[in-house]
């Protein structure tokens, strides 16, 4: 076996906790890659809410997912992940099964629009609360865009805040690889 990187690792992590009739946010759809892999797990009965500030982002998920028929799992916006939480319904506030954020810029985009301190932690803060227990909150962080050291900064000071008898947080990656490669925070929401 090859020791995953950490999309593949969440990714794992997804398939062992998403089921059939989940529902589920992607506050970075990006180029669409979470989002199928989420369109899948939650199936024909589930829903995948997702987000992003780009309608090139919007355009690639949705062909993406309809290349697999998977165009009425998804609910797409184009819209900031900071405002996703009054745009998830109120009977599926508090059952989210996952909320993934896979950070920086959108690969083979326009670089300068990537994630920020501040409008991820108040996504953070607002979308955390609808999270299912035992469901989780996955972040792929990168080192590289405007900010980004900020952004690492908000988002691991915004995690050690988090109530340890309600979540537990742990993070993920190589630590001898070049370039500061990505790296994953995992946040469980614990059964209450
Ligand atoms: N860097 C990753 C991909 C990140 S894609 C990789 O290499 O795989 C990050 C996405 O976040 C981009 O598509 C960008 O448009 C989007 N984004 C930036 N700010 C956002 C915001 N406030 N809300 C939602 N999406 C945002």
């Amino acid at each position: 076996m090859t020791v995953p990187g950490p999309i593949a690792f969440c990714h794992q992590l997804l398939r062992e906790l998403v089921k059939r009739g989940d529902v589920v946010v992607d506050a970075t759809i990006g180029n669409g890659h979470d989002t199928l892999v989420l369109a899948e797990l939650v199936g024909p009965d589930g829903l995948v809410y997702g987000f992003d500030v780009q309608q090139s982002a919007i355009q690639a998920t949705s062909a993406r997912l309809e290349a697999k028929g998977f165009e009425q799992r998804a609910r797409l916006v184009n819209v900031g992940h900071e405002q996703a939480f009054a745009l998830v319904d109120v009977h599926h506030r508090r059952s989210l099964r996952a909320v993934v954020f896979n950070l920086g810029f959108l690969p083979g985009g326009d670089k300068s629009v990537a994630t920020e301190a501040g409008t991820t932690v108040a996504a953070l803060s607002s979308l955390t609360p609808l999270i299912a227990d035992g469901g989780l909150l996955l972040l792929v962080l990168y080192n590289g865009h405007t900010g980004s050291l900020d952004e690492i900064d908000a988002v691991l000071k915004w995690c050690g805040r988090l109530d340890p008898s309600q979540f537990l947080v742990a993070s993920y990656g190589y630590v001898n690889r070049p370039n500061n490669p990505p790296f994953a925070i995992v946040v469980e929401k614990l059964a209450q």
